[in-house]
Order: structure tokens, then C-alpha cells, then sequence
């Protein structure tokens, strides 16, 4: 059985290779000529539309940036629902919002195939070693019949209903943006109140307030190190996607929001391209501070 990726940006050219290493055949395409070129350099078969893929494989991955790129690949003219067959899979690990995942799943559905939304957590260098964390929504029977193929771009957690991966995600993304605010206020105040915020760094990370990310992000403040990593525009849209659940849901999400508001000004002062831990240069410039040693 063929594997159909769609998609071959940053992630999707690694997640793709990783499959052809694993021994996968494995029908590539993207927008961009390039990058379905350099997956064909790689073994890769070329497509020319999502159609294409879907016509030739058993199970369609798509790692596209966000919801309108999902349903343009799968409904528009040229697109994998004009080539599925009966019994397909349709994998989509691109980091959308869960409503939109429901919806796709349901006309996906109506043409016989399955789907699941598979979004995953770490960047670039985890796609390219095969090591992501991968959060799996949908029929349990579907996911285990492709869990084989998930666990060769990572490791891969069922999470429940189609949709449950993009809420998991949607968890994440919020509860890192926090941390990394968090690392940054606090580091802004020792500074301002005259203490080494390396010295903070390193005499509270084994405590309480530790964390995954004051690790990564706080030594990059330091050094003023903020290339990507996972870039700020990355963020605003998946707190965009936070934002627009929550208002479906009617729950109040008060620190996503100002986490909303914080990354957006980063973005409109041009460093959309950064790592998000230049939330850290955000209160460099909120309070005229310096966090470098
Ligand atoms: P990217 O922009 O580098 O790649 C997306 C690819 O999709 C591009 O090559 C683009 O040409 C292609 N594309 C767009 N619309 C298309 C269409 N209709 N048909 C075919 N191809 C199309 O993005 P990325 O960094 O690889 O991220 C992909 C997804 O993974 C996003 O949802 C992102 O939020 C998520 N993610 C990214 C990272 C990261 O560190 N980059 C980490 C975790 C999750």
C-alpha cells in the first residue's frame, strides 16, 4: 500500500523521508515544485495534484499550515476528496482548529474513506529524527490500523474523537506560550530589581517553577538567541485557533488572550520570524530592560 504526503514544508519534506528511509512507498505533493523535486530526489513519486495522491494510496498524510490550506487540499478543484477511494485513511498532522477537523472528517466520510487529525509537538529537528510527539483524534480502530505508520515520524498517543488531537494541541500551545511568558516576566523583574536573572535561572530551575521551557527558553534570553525554533507567527495562529474554539465553547480564556495580544505586538514590530521565546524581547521592550547577561 502507498502512502500519499501532502505538504513538504519545513516538516512534511523530514516526516515524508523518514517514511521512504522506513522503506514506504510514498506519493508526494506540494504547491511548490521544489519541494516535491527534492522528495523525488529522495525516492519519492511525484504527483501532480492531491487528486493524484489520493488515487494511487491507502493512506493520504497532509502537514499543510493551517485550516484553509486542510480543506483547499482536500475539497478544491484537483484536491484528495476528486481521488479517494473507498477505505482510504486520511491523516492530517497539519496544526488546525478541531471544528474544522470534524467537518473535513465528516465529508471524507460521505466518500468512503476515514479520517484522523494527528497534529504534532517539536519542531524541525524532531521531524527530521523521527522523534515527534504525535496526539491522534478519531475511530480508535482506524488509528490502530495506522499506528505503524504514525511511529515512524514519532511517537504516537491515541487522545480520542476526531478532533481530540487539534484540542490536545490546542492545550499545548496555550500552556507553552504561558511558560514562556511566565519565564519572561519573571526574569524582566530580577533584572529591574537589581539580581542576576542567570543566577535566578540557575538557582530556581530545579524547584517548582522548573520547566521544560524556562530550560530552552531562558538560557536564549540571555544570549538574545532567538532565531526559530518555533516562530511567533507559528503562534498567533495556533492562539488564533485557541481564541476561536473557546468563543464557540463559551469558556473564558483571559491569559491565552493577553498571550494573543503579546505575541501579535511582537509580530506587528516585524519579529514574526523569531522563535517564541523572543517573548522575552517583548518585555525587554514593555520595560526598557535588558535580559542579556
Ligand atoms: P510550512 O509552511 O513550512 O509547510 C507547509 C507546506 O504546505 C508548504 O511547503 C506549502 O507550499 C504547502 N502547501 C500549502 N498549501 C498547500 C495545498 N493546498 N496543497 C499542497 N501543498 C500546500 O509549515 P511547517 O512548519 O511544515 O508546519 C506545518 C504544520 O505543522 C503547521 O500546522 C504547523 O503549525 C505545524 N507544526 C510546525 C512546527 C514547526 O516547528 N515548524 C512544529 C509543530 C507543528
Amino acid at each position: 500500500m502507498k502512502i500519499g504526503f501532502i505538504g513538504l514544508g519545513i516538516m512534511g519534506r523530514h516526516m515524508a523521508k523518514n517514511l521512504l528511509k522506513a522503506g514506504k512507498e510514498v506519493v508526494v505533493y506540494d504547491v511548490v515544485k521544489e519541494a516535491v523535486d527534492d522528495s523525488a530526489a529522495s525516492g519519492g513519486q511525484a504527483a501532480a495534484s492531491g487528486m493524484e495522491v489520493a488515487r494511487e494510496s491507502g493512506v493520504v498524510i497532509t502537514m499543510l499550515p493551517n485550516s484553509p490550506h486542510v480543506r483547499e487540499a482536500l475539497c478544491g478543484e484537483g484536491g484528495v476528496l476528486e481521488g479517494i477511494r473507498p477505505g482510504t485513511v486520511v491523516i492530517d498532522m497539519s496544526s488546525i482548529a478541531p471544528g474544522t477537523s470534524r467537518e473535513l472528517c465528516a465529508l471524507v466520510e460521505a466518500k468512503g474513506g476515514e479520517m484522523l487529525d494527528a497534529p504534532v509537538s517539536g519542531g524541525q529537528e524532531k521531524a527530521e529524527k523521527g522523534t515527534l510527539a504525535i496526539m491522534a483524534g478519531g475511530k480508535e480502530e482506524v488509528f490502530s490500523r495506522v499506528k505503524d505508520i504514525l511511529d515512524i515520524m514519532g511517537k504516537s498517543n491515541y487522545v480520542g474523537e476526531i478532533g481530540a488531537g487539534q484540542v490536545t494541541k490546542l492545550v499545548n500551545q496555550t500552556i507553552v506560550a504561558i511558560n514562556i511568558a511566565a519565564v519572561a516576566e519573571g526574569m524582566a523583574f530580577a533584572k529591574r530589581a537589581g539580581v542576576d536573572p542567570e543566577r535566578v535561572f540557575g538557582a530556581i530551575r530545579g524547584g517548582l517553577a522548573g520547566s521544560q521551557c524556562m530550560e530552552d527558553k531562558a538560557p536564549r534570553m540571555f544570549e538574545g538567541r532567538y532565531e526559530p525554533g518555533f516562530r511567533v507567527n507559528l503562534h498567533v495562529k495556533d492562539l488564533g485557533n485557541v481564541l476561536e474554539t473557546s468563543r464557540d465553547l463559551h469558556i473564558s480564556m483571559p491569559l491565552s488572550a493577553q498571550l494573543m495580544e503579546m505575541m501579535q505586538n511582537l509580530t506587528a514590530r516585524g519579529f514574526g520570524g523569531l522563535d517564541h521565546g523572543a517573548l522575552g524581547l517583548y518585555y525587554e521592550m514593555l520595560n526598557e530592560v535588558s535580559l542579556k547577561k
